[in-house]
């Protein structure tokens, strides 16, 4: 089987919410999705989706992806797409990093070997644990009642996990106020509800220990990203009794083998866009597991097509090391594809389909960008 065709899609997905407000004064109303279809010489399609969480997030924006894409597919074109680890040798010898443009081709890669076997792509990547993997909601940092209100609101929709995001600057209210939210959100916490209290590297450790000293005894959470650079984090795991996940600074192998020789957190978010890939993906997933850190599995962002992705890879990770998936369908407004896999009981099932088991809306996402044959 050889590789044929590569189209890119560029892709508007706008945020469901509004504006999203992120530490430090970020702020994003729509994300630029690169969406790519693989075509190979057996008339076999497979699709794959990266979308950067805007360009202020972590090293990755929207037209580096496009940029990175036409970097890259000429090199796939002859490939044989099953063989997912030659893939990523030839992506690497293409491109060196940018992880995140090299996520759409890979994804497109392994939706193309499932579908080539007739199985789905979590069978591919170890098998379905079988459990409803719990989603988790996004709830951007503002007003402290506000914040509890949209947790609420979530928790009536099934959401299991809130992701609840801080990072206040002393002259926005400071370490007070990222308390007040932290309380607010999880003042109405029930049974089996998981919290991630996420700065997204917007404090250092001095804002973070001030912080927890002002919150009340016994709120069940774990803190995530508090700061930006490996330095700080070291520094505060030192001095934290709260369970320290890493999401922003896992980009890489070396980062995950990082965490684990240095003991510097108790697990991370396992975003695929921002792994490279479901290829590296699973490397990440099994380095966790050996480590015993936990992996809540997500993307950036991204719509149905990313989904399918998280959703695959989630579906392999065993119950006690998975904390949630995010479903990143509910953050933007265009469905790009169908994928069976409604949120039931505060759960999501992968659907029993060949590859990544999505159908396609060519209505949504427009005419290619680019194609190279
Ligand atoms: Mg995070």
């Amino acid at each position: 089987m050889k590789i044929t065709k590569i189209e890119l899609y560029d892709v508007a997905l706008p945020y469901s919410g509004g504006t999203y407000l992120l530490s430090g004064g970020r702020e994003y109303q729509s994300f630029d999705a690169a969406i790519v279809c693989v075509t190979t010489d057996t008339g076999i399609q497979g699709w794959g989706e990266s979308t950067p969480f805007g360009s202020t997030y972590i090293a990755a924006h929207a037209r580096g992806a496009h940029a990175g894409i036409h970097e890259i597919a000429p090199h796939l074109l002859g490939r044989d797409p099953r063989q997912v680890d030659r893939i990523n040798d030839v992506m690497d010898d293409a491109l060196v990093g940018h992880n995140h443009a090299k996520t759409a081709l890979d994804v497109a890669c392994w939706d193309i070997f499932g579908k080539s076997v007739d199985m789905p792509v979590c069978e591919l990547l170890g098998g379905a644990t079988g459990f409803r993997m719990p989603t988790i909601s996004s709830i951007y940092a503002g007003d402290p009642e506000d914040m509890r209100t949209r947790v609420a609101a979530h928790r009536a929709k099934g959401y299991m996990g809130h992701s609840v995001k801080i990072g206040a600057l002393d002259s926005e209210g400071g370490p007070a106020l990222d308390a007040e939210r932290i309380t607010a959100a999880l003042a109405d916490r029930k049974t089996g509800e998981y919290f991630i209290v996420d700065a997204n590297g917007g404090l250092i450790p001095e804002t973070v220990l001030r912080m927890l000293r002002l919150l009340p005894d016994g709120l069940d959470f774990v803190l995530e990203a508090p700061c930006a650079s490996w330095r700080e984090t070291l520094s505060l795991r030192q001095r934290c009794p709260v369970p320290i996940i890493i999401d922003e600074l896992a980009q890489q192998d070396q980062d995950i083998t990082q965490i684990v020789s240095q003991d510097i957190a108790d697990g991370i978010g396992l975003k695929i866009s921002k792994a490279g890939g479901l290829t590296r993906g699973r490397r990440h997933r099994d380095i966790c597991r050996s480590a015993g850190l936990t992996v809540s599995v997500q993307d950036t962002v991204g719509s149905d097509i990313a989904f399918a992705g998280i959703a695959h890879l989630g579906a392999t990770v065993p119950e006690r090391y998975l904390r949630c998936i995010l479903d990143c369908r509910d953050m933007v407004t265009l469905e790009t594809a169908h994928f069976n896999a409604p949120v039931v009981d505060g759960g999501v099932l992968v659907p029993n389909a060949p590859g990544l088991g999505i159908e396609v809306n060519r209505d949504a996402i427009g005419t290619p960008t680019q194609i190279w044959s």
